[in-house]
């Protein structure tokens, strides 16, 4: 029965044409879209698309090769964490005497010996230099300057009493 051999010979060439079209547009449309993800650019994504859909296996093997390394999620991510870590960096305090990075809660460096902070006399709080009253229990500190020599005036408030209040628009009242 040639007439029926004919038919099958179609038949499977019909299938073998429809799977062999089908694995070529999925690449097309993998490379397609891998490009879009790594490129912003139109395009070059329609070149990608355009290459794999004329030379196929061999031209997806070429777009792999040149492709971006990174995708536009990993340069972004990657951004990100540049971004956070040079903050870090500018956000750690520095000797203002040797410039080398010091902790937050260092009262001296230890590379220069250069005064950074100060304790409260009374709560052991730390303070910046130029502070002369403890934010945290009000005590009156002793004045370091700026050069790191401690000046002599000190003088004790206690926390129960109140500062003087010559304001005028409290007087009116
Ligand atoms: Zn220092
Ligand atoms: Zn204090």
């Amino acid at each position: 029965m040639p007439e029926s051999l004919n038919d099958i010979i179609l038949i499977a060439t019909i299938i073998v044409v429809v799977i062999v079209a089908s694995f070529w547009l999925a690449i097309v449309m993998w490379a397609y879209r891998d490009m879009r993800s790594r490129s912003r650019d139109p395009l070059a994504q329609m070149l990608v698309a355009i290459l794999v859909f004329l030379l196929n296996v061999p031209g997806l093997f070429i777009y792999i090769l040149l492709r971006p390394r990174e995708t536009l999620t990993e340069v972004y991510e990657r951004s990100l964490e540049e971004e956070a870590l040079l903050q870090e960096i500018e956000e750690r305090p520095s000797c203002p005497g040797c410039g080398q990075r010091v902790q937050e809660d260092w009262q001296a460096c230890p590379h220069c010996y250069h005064r950074l902070k100060k304790a409260c006399v009374e709560c052991e709080y730390l303070l910046e230099l130029p502070w002369n009253i403890c934010p945290r229990c009000t005590t009156s500190q002793v004045n370091y300057t700026s050069d790191g020599t401690i000046a002599t005036s000190s003088r004790h408030v206690q926390p129960s009493e109140p500062a003087p209040i010559d304001a005028p628009w409290v007087a009116s009242q």
